[in-house]
């Protein structure tokens, strides 16, 4: 599933070229994929055309958390939700065979002749037009902070006030927008810190850690171009290379490569979730926790 370094290096290798051509003609194979927000309430087709920023310009794109947003200069905005499967990428020529030739349920005809199209083969993604960006800016104001740029403050406010294992808390997009299950694992190993524990028995100094190692581990994803899992690719169809860097996600079983234990494993909440019980011992944070005093967590 993309998370955050994925979408925001689509966006980086999306905006060259879409910041530079207009728009033409849209092509709605699946309107299913598309959600029209605030004051457009039709699916009248001319005006569905219009929400999907047909012959307009991109002024601007942007991100937070997981989500992508197309600003035209009329000030309308498409945003893409990649879910799982999701992908815009540009292409030329006859329309690709085999399995990039299906799901592809929006293309956009450029002025240069190339398409821009959006597949998502599971549909767990789509497409939400707003009608403006103070429209959208509200819509992501329901998310937390956006995870790239997240400050130790923020996260401690976000965190100090709930029970919930900390791994869990990371995953809610509510709390803080754009991590997944790859980076809530990588971010909790580098900060020694055992998925499992109390969000409310982290002390300031690990949430500290915490926040750093979440924007390097990020940062870092970004300019491997993502990690390639299942079908990502960006928006020139190349895969990414940061899976390589991975020091416990997807290495069940496999030595730490801080401390040469096997790395631990298990279903959590649902999700795959590996990491190291010597570098991340919860019995002492656990003790740790049971010390500190009421007023601080
Ligand atoms: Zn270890």
């Amino acid at each position: 599933m993309p998370e955050l370094p994925e979408v925001e290096h689509l966006r980086r290798s999306l905006e060259p070229t879409l910041l530079r051509m207009c728009l033409g003609a849209v092509t709605i194979r699946r309107a299913s994929v598309i959600t029209l927000a605030d004051e457009i309430v039709t699916r009248k087709a001319s005006l569905l055309q219009r929400a999907l920023l047909s012959e307009s310009r991109i002024r601007a794109t942007h991100r937070h958390g997981k989500q992508l947003a197309f600003e035209s200069q009329d000030g309308r905005v498409l945003v893409v939700q990649l879910g799982m499967t999701g992908s815009v990428t540009f292409e030329q020529g006859p329309v690709p065979r085999g399995v990039l030739g299906r799901h592809r349920h929006v293309t956009w005809q450029l002025e240069d002749g190339s398409r821009m199209v959006f597949r998502d083969p599971r549909r767990f993604g789509g497409l939400t037009a707003y009608g403006s960006l103070a429209a959208l800016r509200a819509a992501w104001s329901r998310l937390g902070p956006d995870a790239l740029t997240i400050a130790p403050n923020r996260l401690f406010e976000r965190v100090h006030s709930t029970a919930r294992p900390i791994k869990t808390a990371l995953l809610d997009q509510a709390v803080l927008a754009g991590v997944g299950n790859i980076y809530a694992d990588e971010s909790l190993f580098s900060a020694r810190i055992h998925p499992c524990r109390p969000a409310s028995s982290l002390t300031e100094a690990e949430v500290v850690s915490l926040a750093r190692a979440i924007r390097l581990a990020l940062r870092r994803a970004v300019t491997r171009g993502g990690s390639t899992l299942r079908d990502y690719r960006d928006a020139l169809g190349r895969a990414g290379t940061a899976s390589q860097d991975h020091a416990v996600y997807g290495r069940k079983g496999m030595p730490c490569k801080r401390c040469g234990g096997l790395l631990e494993g298990a279903q959590f909440h649902g999700r795959a979730t590996v990491w190291c019980a010597c570098c991340q011992d919860l019995s002492t944070s656990t003790a740790r926790t049971r010390a500190r005093p009421k007023s601080a967590t």
